[in-house]
């Protein structure tokens, strides 16, 4: 048996514990029928494992309340909704009532047909893992199997590491961090929403492991180190304790992280850096400001939407948007509209089947054409921004018709409001991210209609490389340090700066200390990283002198390749930072070089 599996490490810290493997199969439902005088006791079934199934949802709803916020507990809803769906059950009792099937054996056929019927849509993915995950539970509960704790729910009283084949951002965001002390996926990479969320909620997890599941019995004990992507099966008293020792350093390097949370992020020479955080959960409001950011760089807004039932109402919104702004007082709060479409596929909302999803109908694409989903979002942002340093930045922009058409929104929106008596500020600035080589091409022309430029280097590398950034087979040929990234950075920089826009990253790669060295370089002075990430980038904002940083980044501009730029980086870095301190050798023994996320604010236990 294998003892050791790699993957990519895509939440940092080590854990330890007993596997509890996720198997998104359904359980082996025997053909039964029943006789004609049980059909009704099928059907009675049927309907208390329906109540039995909700309230256990309702429960996770709470749980998730109390530690996250109604934010994140509202992703339950879609799942009670389709726990309860009317037609889907009256089809199912259909069956019993007709063909004297017991309740599991008609509920399994239904619920068959309906994954199939779901299962051609890419748009319904995240979807699919819901209902799947539902009908799983059910189908467990009719077959007397108890509840769905045989299935992925988590014992209450161990502490346990998930192995799954796939991670959905709406199951990442239901773990309990008491009880899930570690992520292992086969699928997924850094930059796939469910690792983002796991790096949010401090998670560490691996991705992108193959072979995990067949490999890894349940309950196997676990070494799992989320920054080098290891894992180790058994380990011996001895590699446990030399995983201790690693944590302990690692420990060490973050107490000295903590002394600069509360210095200004300025370079040896003395310019200042501003660092900002990015937002994508309400729990990381306390990290961000807790680590010191300068407000936020990036609010991500899709958690409002994801796996919900319901689009979320301008009040709604309109809290959320002052809940951030005030915890930043008179620092920026950059919202980003929804960027929908992709791997995020709300239950509220309708789309169109596509075979290409990340080239179809989503980000910007949708907002234009969905007043629904837009406007309130306009009319909340305007409302929030009395007061308040909020500005509205607009995903996925390819055309500076999409920015033109986004601003008449708000200005008809302000209008409205304006003319309702409803208090809200007349606009607030429209910047751009770049994230497509189109954006970064016709940068000059969009800076004539934007108030800031942010350049998402996650999608305009996966755009300029033709690489899905969440493709685990292609990790490796996923890397912001290829030169034809790199050089669009310096464009999009000089292009900005020339039309006085302020010009910040937003991408994964600004929260990594070597990548940061590298836009440092390049002349960005506005960063926006992952918030446990802030502490390592100021610390090496104000360790790493400018001239040297200019040097590697004019190096990369001419490097041929991401290799190339990656070793001078090194190099340069190097001379001043001990390379092992931001790329630390694996927590287990012996596992070759580490990933190059930071240490998160926790090691698990
Ligand atoms: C990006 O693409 O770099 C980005 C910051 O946006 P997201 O990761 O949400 O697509
Ligand atoms: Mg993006």
């Amino acid at each position: 048996m294998t003892r050791q599996f790699r993957g990519i490490g895509v939440s940092p810290g080590v854990a330890w514990g007993p596997a509890l493997v996720i198997r998104w199969d359904f359980p082996e439902v025997p053909d039964r029928t029943v006789r004609v005088d049980q059909v009704e006791n099928e059907m009675r079934r049927l309907r208390e494992a329906v109540d039995y199934v909700v309230s256990h949802l309702r429960e996770l709803g709470e749980r998730v309340l109390q530690r996250a916020g109604p934010e994140e507990s509202r992703i339950f809803d879609a799942q009670i909704l389709m726990a309860e769906d009317e037609d889907f059950l009256a089809s199912v009792e259909t069956l019993i009532r007709n063909n004297q099937l017991s309740a599991e054996t008609a509920y399994e056929f239904k619920a068959l047909e309906l994954r199939a019927l779901w299962s051609g849509a890419a748009r319904l993915r995240e979807r699919l893992a819901d209902l799947h995950a539902i009908q799983m539970r059910m189908i467990h509960c009719l077959m007397g199997g108890g509840t769905e704790a045989e299935v992925w729910s988590v014992p209450a009283d161990e502490q346990v590491i998930i192995v799954a084949h796939e991670l959905s951002p709406g199951l990442t965001v239901q773990l309990d961090r008491e009880h899930v002390v570690g992520l292992i996926s086969e699928e997924g990479t850094r930059t796939s929403h469910a690792a983002i969320l796991a790096h949010s909620l401090g998670i560490p997890a691996v991705m992108g492991a193959a072979g995990v599941l067949a490999g890894i019995p349940n309950g196997t004990v676990l070494l799992l180190d989320g920054q080098s992507g290891t894992i180790l099966l058994d380990p011996t008293e001895d590699e446990m304790e030399q995983a201790r020792v690693q944590l302990s350093r690692r420990h060490k390097l973050e107490l000295q992280l903590e002394a600069v949370v509360g210095e200004p992020a300025v370079t040896p020479s003395g310019r200042a850096i501003t660092l900002m955080g990015n937002v994508d959960l309400p729990e990381e409001i306390e990290t961000a400001n807790r680590h010191g950011a300068e407000g936020v760089g990036l609010l991500r807004t899709e958690f409002l939407l994801t796996g919900r039932a319901r689009l979320p109402t301008e009040d709604e919104q309109t809290d959320y948007f002052r809940r951030v702004a005030r915890a930043f007082p008179r620092k920026p709060i950059i919202i980003r509209s929804f960027d929908l479409g992709g791997d995020k596929f709300p239950a509220a909302f309708k789309a169109p089947v596509e075979a290409n999803p990340f080239l179809g109908w989503r980000s910007i694409r949708v907002c234009l054409d969905e007043p629904a989903v837009f406007r309130p979002q306009v009319r909340a942002v305007l409302r929030a921004a009395l007061g308040h340093d909020i500005q509205l930045m607009l995903p996925l922009v390819t055309t500076v018709q999409e920015v033109r058409d986004a601003i008449d929104i708000m200005a008809e929106e302000a209008k409205a409001l304006k003319e309702a008596g409803i208090r809200a500020a007349e606009s607030v600035p429209v910047g751009v991210m770049i994230e497509t080589p189109a954006a970064v091409i016709m940068a000059d022309r969009l800076a004539e209609v934007s108030a800031f430029f942010s350049v998402g280097t996650n999608d305009l590398t996966q755009y300029t490389m033709a690489v899905d950034r969440g493709n685990a087979r292609l990790a490796n040929r996923f890397n912001p340090h290829d030169p034809s990234v790199v050089r669009q950075l310096h464009q999009v920089l000089e292009v900005g700066r020339g039309a006085g826009l302020p010009v910040s990253v937003c991408g994964e790669m600004a929260s990594e200390p070597l990548s940061a060295v590298l836009l440092i370089g390049l002349g960005y002075e506005r960063l926006s990283v992952s918030p446990p990430a802030l502490p390592l980038v100021k610390w090496v904002v104000r360790t790493i002198p400018e001239d040297a940083a200019r040097q590697a980044a004019s190096a990369a501009l001419g490097a041929a390749d991401a290799a190339e730029v990656s070793a001078v980086l090194r190099e340069a870095v190097g001379q001043h930072i001990d390379l092992r301190l931001l790329d630390p050798q694996s927590a287990l023994p012996g596992r070759g070089r580490a990933a190059t996320l930071p240490p998160g604010k926790t090691n698990v236990q």
